[in-house]
């Protein structure tokens, strides 16, 4: 199975109500209350937002070929990113027993040279970035290298 049948799947599993995404709520316009699809009379709309919200993502799924971040070992296949409360909780597995690692879309970012991924997000107290910006771009270590630190 290819990525794209993979993804795919996983969003027709979940409207068809085979699965459940992991966390995710509609919002409901001018009503102000959101909507987990559990009462009968919003779950059309509830499917509905949420086929929206997940094919959004996969439209946008980030990929890196690997990391740039100290600490991460190399994909088989590469690195994919998403915001994964809408989809299956199963799905991270599944992708990564494809050869796969999940990461968050939120928490990283892309070297603008090498397009590996770091970390932008902290991971722990004693985290650093492993990345500088450099007139609106972002630049991993390996590509600015230890000699131009400040
Ligand atoms: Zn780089």
């Amino acid at each position: 199975m290819t990525l794209e049948r993979v993804l795919k799947a996983a969003v027709n599993a979940m409207i068809r109500g085979h699965h459940s995404p992991y966390c995710y709520s509609a919002h409901v316009p001018g009503k102000g209350y959101v909507n987990d699809g559990s009462a009968g009379f919003d779950r059309a709309d509830y499917l509905k937002q949420l086929e929206w919200s997940a094919r959004c993502e996969v439209d946008n799924l980030g990929f890196a070929p690997g990391y740039a971040e100290p600490g991460y070992a190399k994909p088989k296949r590469g690195v994919l990113f998403a915001n994964w409360n809408v989809f299956p909780d199963k799905l991270q597995g599944i992708l990564e027993r494809m050869g796969y690692e999940c990461e968050w879309s939120d928490e990283w970012a892309l070297c603008d040279e090498c397009e590996k991924a770091v970390r932008t997000e902290p991971s722990g107290y004693f985290w650093e970035p492993a990345f500088k910006e450099k007139e609106g771009s972002i630049v991993c270590r390996e590509c600015y290298g230890d000699d131009d630190d400040e």
